[in-house]
């Protein structure tokens, strides 16, 4: 199979002048090829899109809502295969895309797609004069996406984008070129014009061709900080709107008055869901001394029953990583650990057989890993790894674990556990990130932004916030006296 572009409402018929193969991370057999767009296919898109943004940015928002809830509805109805698409391409369990993957994407064409009607500027009375203000669309926006959660990324991008009145065109991760497309589908069979959400594959080169095209008004990259710098850089040569959803090592701080099932519970899934390869991990896991011990017995035990293996097999807990390239990095960062003096507690290797005893060398499996006596200067505490891997450190006091938790160049997440509600909120308080959780982890309902500080990014997803990273704001001034003239 060939993955093309999608673009003026059809896939494109694979004439690609580069290509590369696209391979299933559980067993590296080949799943198709990708066409790498050329610069003649990055100017029919954008030629399509602004074809289409001339007739959406002149719909009500009513209209437009009801093409964005239609197209949620086309994705829940095919739910079974997009969540399969996504298992084979990312490597993650089926139990997780069929749980969360399609339907956040669906959840944040509905949020969208509901408020679309609601969008609307002020109104200021000016004596013998008045005042209004539009949110007008900014035009063709570009969405780059990163490889782990696919069609949820996709959609996070598209609806604000389109519910106020812009087009876009999309470029999902060179390693999962898959899902987008389905998005594409779905948006024109709901009703969509022709050109109001193109695909274009590719990897970097195509990303910063969008970035650094003159008729593209904005950029929303989800991605690492370096691509982040890289975006913001050539964006700026225009003066383009970005929003950057970038990387982070984000803490997980337990008191020892939390609930120490919930806050294992917790750390697993700050650390292990979709192999650990998740932006707001909280992958520094600070456990107050007392009940060390505790946490930790409960930790490794529940740990070395995770169910890893084949992901299509709805049993499986976890699955395989992207590639074998991402592979060997986390496994470096292992080793990085283990010489610098952690302890591996359990995990980091390469299995041989899954959980019902299949032989799944060929895949890129990693067993979970947990590191004990870190140090917050070691590479493994300071540096994303984007794999299952989790790092324990002890503190004593809430100020001391504030400070340490918060030297770090990252600001994306974090968490904390205790059951002192004055605490939770005072620490939270104190926290320099821009998402975070009190007694739970990674949950990230549509309702509420999603972002970082410092170098995790700029601008907000989901929520009523991201309304305004996808419109510019026109004053209008009406005269309803005579004009005042020294003249
Ligand atoms: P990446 O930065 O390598 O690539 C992300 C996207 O940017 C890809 O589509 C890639 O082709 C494109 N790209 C690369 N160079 C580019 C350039 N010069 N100009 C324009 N586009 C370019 O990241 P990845 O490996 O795909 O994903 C993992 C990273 O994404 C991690 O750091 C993770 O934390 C981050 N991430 C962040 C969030 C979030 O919401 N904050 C969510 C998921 C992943």
């Amino acid at each position: 199979m060939a993955y093309t572009q999608f673009i003026d409402g059809a896939l494109t018929t694979g004439s690609a002048k580069e290509s590369w193969v696209n391979y299933n991370p559980a067993n590296n057999n080949v799943l198709g090829e990708v066409c790498q767009a050329t610069e003649e296919e990055i100017d029919a898109a954008i030629c399509s899109a602004e074809k289409a943004f001339r007739v959406w940015k002149n719909k009500t928002g009513a209209e437009r809502g009801r093409v964005l809830l239609k197209t949620a509805e086309i994705l829940r109805l095919r739910l079974e295969k997009i969540a399969s698409l996504e298992t084979q391409d990312v490597g993650k369990p089926i139990s997780e895309s069929l749980a969360v993957d399609v339907s956040s994407a669906a959840d944040a064409l509905e949020y969208f797609g509901g408020i679309a009607a609601t969008i609307h500027g002020d109104f200021f009375d000016l004596k013998n004069a008045f005042g209004y203000t539009r949110p007008e669309p900014l035009g063709i926006c570009a969405g780059i996406g990163a490889w782990n959660y696919p069609i949820q990324i996709a959609a996070w991008k598209a609806a604000p984008a389109l519910a106020c009145g812009n087009s876009m065109i999309f470029k999902p991760s060179e390693f999962t070129p898959a899902t987008a497309l389905e998005l594409a589908k779905a948006f024109i069979e709901a009703g969509a014009p022709a050109g109001l959400f193109n695909v274009v594959q590719g990897d970097g080169r195509v990303g910063a061709m969008l970035t650094n095209h003159p008729q593209i008004a904005k950029v929303s990259l989800t991605g690492s900080v370096s691509t982040g710098k890289k975006i913001f850089a050539g964006a700026a040569n225009q003066l383009k709107k970005v929003t950057l959803e970038l990387g982070g090592k984000s803490p997980l701080i337990i008191f020892e008055d939390a609930d120490i099932h919930n806050a294992v519970s917790a750390a697993m899934l700050a650390n292990f869901y979709t192999q650990g390869e998740v932006c707001s991990n909280g992958t520094r896991v600070f456990v107050q001394r007392k009940i060390f011990d505790s946490f930790l017995k409960q930790l490794k035990e529940r740990t070395e029953k995770i169910r890893l293996g084949d992901p299509t097999d709805p049993d499986t807990q976890m699955g395989a990583v992207i590639s074998k390239a991402h592979l060997e990095k986390v496994i470096r960062f292992i080793d990085s650990g283990k010489s610098a003096g952690a302890t591996l507690l359990t995990g980091g290797f390469r299995p041989e057989k899954d959980f019902k005893g299949r032989d799944i060398t060929a895949g890129n499996f990693l067993t979970p890993a947990i590191f004990t006596d870190c140090e917050d200067s070691m590479e493994i505490c300071k540096e994303e790894i984007f794999g299952p891997v989790l790092s324990i450190l002890t503190f004593d006091t809430e100020e001391e674990v504030i400070e340490r938790a918060n030297n770090t160049d990252y600001g994306l997440a974090a968490g904390v556990f205790t059951n002192d509600i004055k605490r939770g909120h005072r620490v939270i308080h104190e926290l320099q990130a821009g998402t975070c959780w009190i007694n739970n982890y990674n949950i990230t309902p549509v309702e509420l932004p999603f972002g970082g500080y410092k170098q995790s990014g700029l601008g907000r997803e989901n929520s009523f916030a991201a309304i305004q990273h996808y419109t510019q704001l026109k004053s209008v001034y009406v005269e309803l006296g005579n004009v005042e003239s020294p003249y």
